[in-house]
């Protein structure tokens, strides 16, 4: 038969599973000897076992009868017992914290009677009694029987009002809690129909199926949904005797940190509140003593609750967090937890525990979280200002950092503002593919509507801009372009400061402040010394130690490739040249190509491009020096260097019935026509483009040999690498290559130089490259993966307009991720896999990249190890987030479940 309670005295803190981590770590602290009252848990199989069938499983009850029977019998106390009753706590408490879930209810076993007992058990106190009961009344009546707790808080309110001006819960006295109480049994039968129930036996039924159900109420599913937890593992119910903060001022409760979650800090933290009972402290009914106070109040409990902070941290490895309760001075340990910590302390604790020589150098490279280290480079709102202003809305912290800008209210007018050179901050109710423009030229985003995974805060993560979302007192009048929050109008033009970390909204400039990191890789002395640069250095360097992979970043200017080069570089992944043909005088010669009927023409176009492309190589080749540079071809359809077909047709149009000569404009907008695809992405572009205007790819190819043969000259060390986009067969990459190497060859001849790394290879960015990549690496010397048009064709998802649905697509779980973020393993990878795989059996000395979005993810940078690439490519501002990731997935997994 299945055992469905375990008493704290059989558990362990690897048993979360079964146990939940309230019930594992409740038993591994009995187990340690430290001082937590008796109790049992009953296990999450029992919570599915009911959520199933609706009813208990088969032997649960009375299993909990036996272990109920064995904790009374040593506490020597009955449940409920009328003269010395015995009272436990029911909690909730799944593998994962879940707060928000379900609330625990204390005092259970209370009744009309058994609080006479409690009042003479406590020497007669009957004020402490009443209290313990109408706590117990109020928190059935909400947490198991659904009545709205704030029934109950107001009640509570009116009796302290009643009593005088500002009375706290503790001026009320044991006739006044009485009188309370009363009222509350009123609340209670007017909500529920009936008693309430005076069987302490029924108390505890009911209460452990509240407990039980609350793992489907909505609060719950919605806080999985967010936070990625699965649906399937059920909530485990503990039973814990009752200790009382409640009982006089040599009574209290508390929660405390064996580190600083916040700075990382070496140094106790925590809240105690005298004379409460433990949910007080969080509900926030009184104002909290800092934990040190304790030392002054009740030195003998702080110096053992020091010990066993101290117990703690040794036995798990970690800070903990604990949850402890005095009743007349004698320490009860109630909970604990390895705690949540901010981006920040993670790093410090992570390096303080390695020279402490609690972790070793492995460990403290696994406590960071790869997905949170841009946050430490962010820039944020200098500390003074912060407490000093005050917020005009709050919304979710979306996006890290903090930006001052204007405010503006459309992607055109910030594109239009930035252009000339405006600082700005996009506000919108919410965001949409369209806006894409305006989102990535502003310093920051605000939207009123939008949760976290909304479509600003994905693209604003993606990007590195700080965003502020769904704030949702911000109103925007779009027609009058100006938004109010909190009774302060706030025009178009107007300066606010975001803070994508707290999400908070200032009217106004505040003093934004260069994160230490950021001061200190610029080589700010004092920041070099800071505690942070410190642990940064450390791990890093253990990061790059053990890596496998190698991390190149995708650049296409000399400044973003010398910022990629001082961030870790290896190399550059991914040169893209469409931007080289920007620029007026380039739109020019580019236009002059497109239109070019003969190949004189066409000719005189590319030699008014070729020195300008070539100057724009020689930068980037001095500035990665012995570094790889994978340049890529001219990838985009040409449609995208002619004007909007739509607006050129307006033009025309108007311009005909005021009777203006047009010929320039018609003949552009026929050629607009000409070249317009249904599905451009699926169109005329990457080595189609190449083929159909082979002069193209050639003056491409002499740019770069002569720029590499030029920076050679000048005594650098330019290693070349050429990428032919999207291709998809293996005649395609061959015919091109016989096109453009004698290219190759002709130029270095003429600029008599060598080089001793120039490749040629393709990108992997369409399934039918992927499933025929053993063809195709017979005639490249590399791939890199293309993942963002793989994963757009391998899924048919536009790339571009799937944020219209891809919220409610993670919601369902109709894909595990966003596949635009992190790589699909099952799909996109899976093409990936055979592509390496076939790939390196008809090529042995094939090398592999990646080169889209995805290689600046962490989870996608431990895929491209397992899979056995040789490097990824990513952002320059993720450089170091790829190098972290590469070095963790190098020495085991990130997850370290076992603390
Ligand atoms: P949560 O998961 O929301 O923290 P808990 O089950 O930990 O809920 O309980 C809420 C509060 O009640 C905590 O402060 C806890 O320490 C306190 N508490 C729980 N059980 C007992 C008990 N047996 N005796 C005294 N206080 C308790
Ligand atoms: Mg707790
Ligand atoms: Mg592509």
């Amino acid at each position: 038969m299945t055992k469905y309670v375990y008493d704290f005295s059989q558990g362990n803190k690897d048993m979360k599973d079964l146990l939940g981590g309230k019930g594992a770590n409740l038993a591994e602290m009995t187990n340690m000897g430290l001082p937590v009252p008796p109790g049992f848990t009953i296990t999450t199989e029992a919570c599915l076992a009911y959520l199933e069938h609706g009813d208990h499983p088969t032997g649960l009850l009375d299993e909990v009868e036996e272990h109920l029977t064995r904790l009374e019998r040593a506490m020597q106390k009955t449940l409920g017992e009328a003269d010395d009753p015995l009272l436990v706590s029911v909690r909730s408490g799944a593998k994962f914290s879940m707060p928000g879930m379900m609330d625990t209810v204390l005092n259970l076993g209370l009744n009309d009677e058994s609080v006479k007992g409690l009042a003479r058990q406590s020497g007669d106190d009957l004020r402490f009694a009443h209290d313990a009961y109408r706590r117990f009344v109020q928190m059935f009546a909400k947490i198991v029987m659904e009545v709205p707790g704030d029934l109950f808080e107001h009640a509570l309110d009116s009796a302290k009002q009643a009593k005088f001006e500002g009375a706290q819960d503790t001026d009320l006295d044991a006739d006044d809690l009485r009188m309370l109480l009363e009222e509350f049994r009123a609340i209670y039968k007017k909500h529920v129909g009936s008693d309430f129930p005076q069987d302490p036996r029924e108390q505890l039924r009911l209460a452990i199926e509240a407990v039980f159900r609350s793992w489907n109420g909505k609060r719950a599913r919605d806080y999985r949904r967010q936070n990625k937890i699965s649906d399937d593992l059920g909530t485990a119910v503990n039973i814990v005797a009752m200790v009382f903060g409640n009982r006089g001022d040599d009574s209290g409760t508390g929660v405390a940190f064996t580190r600083d979650p916040a700075t990382g800090e070496k140094v106790p933290y925590g809240d105690y509140l005298p004379n409460a009972q433990g949910e007080d402290v969080v509900a926030g009914i009184r104002n909290t003593l800092p934990l040190a106070d304790l030392a002054r109040i009740d030195p003998v409990s702080y110096g053992e609750l020091l010990q066993v902070m101290s117990t703690l941290e040794r036995h798990y490895r970690d800070m903990c967090d604990i949850e402890f309760t005095i009743e007349k001075g004698r320490l009860w340990i109630l909970q604990t937890r390895v705690g949540k910590r901010t981006a920040f302390a993670e790093w410090i604790m992570a390096y303080d525990m390695l020279e402490e020589g609690l972790i070793s150098e492995d460990e403290a490279l696994l406590r960071v979280d790869a997905n949170r280290l841009e946050e430490l480079f962010k820039r944020v709102i200098s500390t003074e200002a912060a407490a000093q202003a005050k917020p005009i809305a709050n919304g979710l912290n979306a996006s890290p950092g903090a930006a001052s800008g204007k405010v503006v209210f459309t992607a055109d007018d910030a594109e239009a503002w930035a252009r000339r050179g405006e600082r700005v901050i996009l506000v919108r109710r919410e965001t949409t593919p369209d806006d894409y423009h305006g989102m990535i030229v502003s310093q920051g985003i605000l939207t009123s509507a939008g949760g976290t995974n909304s479509h600003a805060a994905v693209v604003a993560r993606g990007e590195g801009i700080p965003a502020v979302c769904g704030a949702d007192q911000v109103k925007i009048d779009l027609r009058r372009k100006a938004f109010s929050a909190d009774g302060t109008p706030v025009a178009e033009g107007d300066v606010i400061t975001i803070d994508g970390f707290s999400g908070a909204v200032y009217v106004g400039e505040l003093p934004l402040e260069e994160s230490v990191l950021e001061k200190a890789r610029e080589g700010d002395p004092v920041a070099g010394e800071a505690p942070i640069w410190k642990a940064f250095e450390r791990l890093m360097r253990r990061a790059d130690e053990v890596r496998r992979l190698r991390v190149r970043a995708n650049a296409d200017t000399p400044e973003q490739a010398s910022n990629a080069r001082e961030r870790g570089a290896e190399g550059i992944g991914l040169c893209r040249t469409e931007h080289m043909f920007l620029g007026e005088e380039r739109v020019e010669a580019v236009r002059r190509m497109i239109f070019a009927e003969t190949p004189e023409e066409e000719q005189a176009a590319y030699d008014v491009l070729l020195p300008l492309q070539r100057e724009d190589f020689v930068g980037i080749f001095r500035a990665m020096s012995g570094l790889p540079v994978t340049v890529r071809l001219l990838d985009p359809p040409l449609h995208e260097f002619l004007p909007n077909q739509v607006a050129l047709a307006v033009e025309v149009a108007l311009g005909r019935e005021r009777g203006e000569d047009l010929e320039e404009q018609e003949r552009l907008l026929r050629k607009v026509n000409e070249l317009h695809e249904a599905n451009p992405m699926l169109g005329l572009r990457g080595v189609r483009l190449g083929i159909v205007k082979p002069g193209l790819y050639a003056m491409q190819v002499r740019a770069i040999v002569e720029a590499a043969a030029q920076v050679k000259a000048e005594g650098g060390d330019p290693k070349v690498e050429i990428m032919i986009p999207l291709v998809a067969t293996r005649e395609e990459l061959r015919q091109m290559l016989e096109e453009l190497r004698p290219v190759a060859v002709r130029e270095l001849d003429e600029a008599g130089q060598t080089l001793d790394h120039l490749e040629w290879g393709t990108m992997i960015e369409l399934p039918r490259a992927a499933v025929t990549a053993g063809e195709i690496a017979e005639v490249a010397d590399f791939f890199s993966f293309g993942t963002n048009d793989l994963t757009q064709t391998a899924f048919g998802f536009s790339r571009d307009d799937i944020g219209k649905f891809v919220g409610m697509y993670e919601e369902r779980k109709l894909v595990p991720a966003n596949p635009f973020v992190t790589v699909d393993r099952p799909g996109v990878g899976r093409l990936m896999q055979i592509a390496s795989d076939e790939g390196r059996a008809a090529n042995p000395s094939i090398h592999l990249g990646i080169c889209g979005e995805h290689g600046g993810d962490p989870a996608s940078v431990m895929f491209c190890h397992e899979i056995g690439l040789d490097y990824v490519s990513c952002s320059p501002f993720r450089v170091e987030t790829a190098r972290l990731a590469a070095g963790q997935v190098a020495v085991g997994t990130a997850e370290v479940t076992s603390r």
